[in-house]
């Protein structure tokens, strides 16, 4: 009997499987032509200093519309583009499009660095290293306006391997973030050998800080580590203000999230600068 009902579920498990294939080669070729088309667009949330409530920097996010003009969450779209190894031209996109909009950015508020995600695919692709000089040389911006966010997952954080990558791409002057730190799976061990220079908490632990108290055990605890190894602290995803003075409170250096504002259009990103 069990075994019969393990067959009926195998069955509609394939069809399934079936109808997940067909959606997902039929997103990808919809990709594969939005990349020769250049139908994404990129939207630029602001990286506010706790302190000064000054902006520091834009975080570039990627949007996509399929065929019938359906806006693609990036959590769908980007897997799919690692799979298909179509990240590599669309990270180069995306690396070309945000240093061409800092200038423009840069001419109202000129210290304004720019924040770029960054797949683990592209950051072990071998060319990483010359994309990343090229696309300064070609927007004719230097390095250290640059901040490169890569996760965990890239590798082993920590290793030789992956910290002479790092040094390497911190001579060209850019900042390494780590994103979403504290959700991946690689213990702490590599912090004190990491050459990256900033932390970026993960929203899920600023969403689960609570107002009455001084917030997420976890959120402190990544702002001290932040502390003791020399990184600077930026938390994602502030919703509210007391989640703001609960993490400002702990000595959370930067922050960004709906708080302060959603991703912005290269548009309405400079209307907002013109005002703050
Ligand atoms: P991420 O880099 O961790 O970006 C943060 C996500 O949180 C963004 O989602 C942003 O829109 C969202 N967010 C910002 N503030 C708030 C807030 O206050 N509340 C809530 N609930 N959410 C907030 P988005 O734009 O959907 O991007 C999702 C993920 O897709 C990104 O996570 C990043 O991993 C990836 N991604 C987006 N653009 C690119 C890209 O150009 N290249 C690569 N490789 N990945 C990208
Ligand atoms: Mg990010
Ligand atoms: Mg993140
Ligand atoms: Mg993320």
């Amino acid at each position: 009997r069990a075994k019969q009902k393990g067959v009926n579920q195998l069955v509609y498990f394939n069809t399934r499987m079936v109808d997940e294939l067909r959606d997902r080669s039929m997103m990808l070729s919809e990709l594969k032509d939005s990349l020769d088309h250049q139908n994404f667009t990129l939207m630029y949330q602001p990286q506010i200093d706790l302190n000064t409530l000054q902006i520091v920097g834009v975080e570039a996010l990627c949007r996509w519309r399929n065929k019938r003009n359906e806006p693609i969450s990036p959590e769908v779209f980007i897997p799919l583009a690692e799979q298909s190894g179509l990240i590599l031209a669309l990270g180069e996109w995306v690396l070309h499009k945000a240093l061409e909009d800092l200038h423009r950015i840069r001419s109202i508020k000129p210290s304004v660095r720019m924040a770029v995600n960054v797949s683990t695919l592209q950051f072990n692709d071998p060319d990483f290293e010359r994309v990343i000089s090229n696309a300064l040389a070609l927007a004719g911006v230097s390095g250290n306006c640059l901040d490169i966010e890569i996760t965990e997952s890239v590798g082993v954080l920590g290793s030789v391997e992956v910290e002479e990558k790092l040094s390497r791409l911190k001579k060209l002057g850019v900042m390494i973030s780590i994103d979403d730190f504290g959700t991946g799976f690689s213990s702490l061990s590599y912090l004190d050998k990491l050459s990256a220079d900033q932390l970026k908490i993960d929203k899920s632990f600023v969403s689960c800080m609570n107002p009455s108290n001084t917030g997420s055990n976890i959120a402190d605890m990544i702002v001290s580590l932040g502390r003791k190894f020399h990184l600077t602290v930026i938390a994602e995803g502030i919703e509210t203000e007391a989640q703001l003075n609960a993490l400002k409170a702990q000595g959370c250096h930067q922050g960004q999230g709906y708080w302060f504002s959603k991703p912005l259009t290269i548009d309405d990103l400079l209307t907002w600068l013109e005002k703050t």
